[in-house]
């Protein structure tokens, strides 16, 4: 699903955010990405989303190489991967439904298609009752589930999330993992960047831990890079 062989990501100005980085993630695992802020998390989830490309070395994802896709190829590539950021870039001028229905929308579906997705994303984050809200009016943990609907509602094979606890308790931050623990155990694919170590301790997935664009063997003898 997800192939990092010699990745190497040097911004312009010489800052080289990723260092000759290779790892396997097969389709249907979960692992969390670590690592110190500024550690290079954000740009591996940027490369396997094409927004940014490898300098060197090759990022296949789902058969595609993304060392040579074509600019015109990103936008349906893109819509097999559903994104969850901490800050959840919810629209506040429309309501829970339409934000999860923007995807949709653009991707080009019928309203009979589109009100019956929504609904089956809504209902997966247990806020099927809010869907006339503003989410403007719900709680933090509320929106996060707002914006993990919107990412799954084009029912994704891969599910990135940049930090998506960020600014939650403890409680809240557990209930998003187990509801990406969900997804997980329907057959996507999750990997989620966190510096959170204490929330993950003691789930039982894989670390993908990065420090200053190297991947470092995590504790307990796992194998990172298998
Ligand atoms: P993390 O997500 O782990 O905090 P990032 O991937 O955001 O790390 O950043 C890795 C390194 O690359 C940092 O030193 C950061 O300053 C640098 N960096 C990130 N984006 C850019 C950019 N667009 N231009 C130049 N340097 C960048
Ligand atoms: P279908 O065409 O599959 O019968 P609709 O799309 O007409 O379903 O919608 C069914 C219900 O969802 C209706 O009660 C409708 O008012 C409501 N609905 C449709 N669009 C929105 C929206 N943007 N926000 C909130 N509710 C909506």
């Amino acid at each position: 699903m997800i192939e990092f062989d010699q990745v190497s990501k040097r911004y312009p100005g010489g800052h080289e955010a990723l260092k000759q980085l290779s790892f396997q993630m097969p389709a249907g695992d979960m692992r969390f990405l670590t690592g110190h802020s500024g550690a290079g998390k954000s740009t591996l989830l940027k490369l396997i989303m094409v927004m940014e490309r490898a300098t060197s070395g090759q990022v296949v994802v789902n058969g595609h190489n993304l060392t040579r896709l074509p600019a015109r190829r990103i936008p349906e590539l893109r819509r097999r991967i559903g994104v969850v950021f901490q800050n959840h870039q919810l629209l506040f001028d429309r309501s829970v439904f339409d934000n999860v229905a923007l995807p949709l929308v653009i991707a080009g579906y019928g309203h009979r298609d589109i009100g019956r997705r929504v609904r089956a994303a809504l209902d997966k984050v247990g806020l099927l009752d809010k869907e006339r809200q503003n989410p403007i009016s719900l709680s933090g943990g509320e929106q996060q589930r707002v914006g993990i609907a919107r990412a799954v509602v084009n029912k994704p094979a891969l599910l990135l999330a940049d930090e998506p606890t960020g600014n939650l308790d403890p409680q809240l931050s557990a209930e998003i993992m187990h509801l990406f623990e969900q997804f997980k155990q329907v057959g996507v694919t999750v990997l989620i960047a966190t510096h959170d170590l204490s929330l993950i301790a003691r789930m039982p997935y894989r670390l993908l831990s990065l420090r200053n664009g190297q991947l470092v063997t995590a504790g307990g003898g796992d194998d990172v890079a298998q």
